[in-house]
């Protein structure tokens, strides 16, 4: 275990961020010197909860937020200061049950329990914007079907090969980086890894990509769907689940798609709570111009609108790309890190636990053919209907805990309330002078 106070000393660190997410995805950290790091390595870092998305009144008490030591990053484009992930308690009354990185450690430790580990990737797409955020940032960016463009992306290799460089020395075995399917849109891989590093990994990636960005004048957005007309942000996740010996539990060559009879229950309770788990994979209004949307310019939106799995077939909501895992298209670059690697292990726990079974496999071009699918639930048309799903869905919101689920429910509800409230120019184009 890395002692902070230690590792201020060697890496010259004169300020920690310790940092926690909240229910809606906002990292929020507090500055603190490096002399006193070591009494908030033990008490942790005092906030007022109800400043953030946490479901907590002015009057409760101080939520202390304790760093991780095992997730300390020395920021590579700022020496001075290390990222420490951290986990939030209430003065006095233990860990705050509601917090995301808690929601998520008390899961993987189910999974323990079970003799199993969760290992995952995340494909977190975005765009670089104008600082505005309302345009592209590069005027010659224009092409129809512009993914792996070679002359997009070389053009914009001063931002890309630095978070590149820097991940390469973080050690994350980072393999490969593009420009995606919409104009402006990039994406770029490391390696898979236990499911709590890589929800450190993939807030990090985020906190990383938005600071380069921005040190280049542009601004990184993950927004499900910032354009109109283009491809959205996704954030595919890939799943594995291995036993404590080291073997691969979804593998089995003997199997369809080499995916064992364990990897099929797991992906059954995907598939049973894919509507509820929408809530949480796709968390805001926009997420749902990406999913169900209409076909983009570049000819496919790349995104799923029914509960339907497949093999190596990019066009539904699951595919089994190869032996030993499968790919979760499903959720989009506003998912909170960590609540989506617990909404994927509570959703598999339950399909292991109840032997789940995935239903029919579809080997169509859901784009083409989707409307042959008749017995396969759509995804939920917006977030009303996401929030509407999770919270019938009392087997995932026992499996997220019960006081996650009602915060969650809560404060989604009120976001949907107040988007509803407010008038749109749509709207008055359309109701004016009827
Ligand atoms: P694609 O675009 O074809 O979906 P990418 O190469 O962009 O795939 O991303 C694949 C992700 O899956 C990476 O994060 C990779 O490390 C991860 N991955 C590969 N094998 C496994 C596995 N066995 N378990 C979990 N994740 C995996
Ligand atoms: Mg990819
Ligand atoms: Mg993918």
């Amino acid at each position: 275990m890395t002692d902070l106070a230690e590792f201020a000393r060697a890496k010259g660190i004169k300020y920690f961020m310790i940092s926690y997410t909240d229910l809606f995805g906002g990292q929020r950290a507090k500055l603190v010197p490096a002399p006193a790091i070591a009494d908030m390595a033990k008490d942790g870092a005092g906030f007022a909860g109800f400043a953030t998305w946490l479901d907590l009144t002015p009057a409760h008490p101080d939520m202390l937020a304790v760093p991780d030591p095992s997730s300390v990053i020395q920021l590579p484009w700022k020496r001075d200061v290390a990222w420490v992930a951290s986990n939030c308690v209430m003065s006095g009354n233990g860990p705050l049950e509601q917090a995301p990185r808690n929601v998520l450690t008390r899961l993987i430790g189910e999974a323990a329990e079970m003799g199993l580990e969760i290992k995952t990737g995340v494909e977190p797409e975005f765009f670089l914007l104008t600082p505005e955020g309302t345009e592209i940032s590069d005027p010659s960016d224009t092409a129809v079907k512009p993914c792996y463009d070679q002359q997009a992306v070389m053009r914009r290799y001063d931002v890309i090969a630095e978070i590149c460089d820097y991940m390469l020395e973080l050690g994350w075995e980072p393999y490969q980086n593009d420009h995606e399917d919409a104009n402006g849109q990039f994406e770029m891989n490391w390696k898979y890894d236990g499911a709590l590093a890589t929800a450190d990994k993939h807030s990090f990636f985020k906190f990383m990509t938005r600071s380069i960005a921005e040190k280049h004048g542009l601004r990184a957005t993950f927004m499900p769907k910032p354009i109109m007309g283009l491809t959205g942000n996704g954030c595919h996740a890939h799943i594995s689940v291995w036993t404590k010996d080291g073997k691969n539990a979804f593998a089995d060559d003997s199997k369809e798609l080499s995916l064992s009879e364990d990897g099929r229950h797991f992906l059954g309770g995907i598939m049973a709570h894919a509507s509820a788990l929408a809530a949480i994979t796709n968390p805001t209004v926009n997420s749902y111009k990406r999913i169900n949307a209409p076909r983009t310019v570049s000819g496919a939106t790349w995104a799923p609108n029914t509960v339907t799995w497949t093999g190596n077939n990019r066009t539904h909501m699951v595919r089994v790309p190869g032996p030993g895992r499968f790919e979760l298209r499903l959720p989009d670059g506003a998912v909170n890190p960590y609540l989506l690697q617990a909404v994927i292990i509570a959703a598999g726990l339950r399909g292991l636990r109840s032997k789940a079974d995935p239903g029919r496999r579809w080997d169509i071009d859901m784009y083409a053919e989707g409307h042959t699918v008749t017995d396969a639930p759509k995804l939920p048309l917006n977030l009303l209907d996401a929030i509407r799903a999770y919270d019938e869905d009392e087997g995932l919101k026992s499996a997220m805990g019960e006081a996650f689920s009602a915060a969650y429910v809560k404060l989604k509800t009120q976001e949907w309330n107040a988007y509803s409230a407010h008038l749109s120019q749509w709207e008055r184009d359309n109701t004016l002078d009827i």
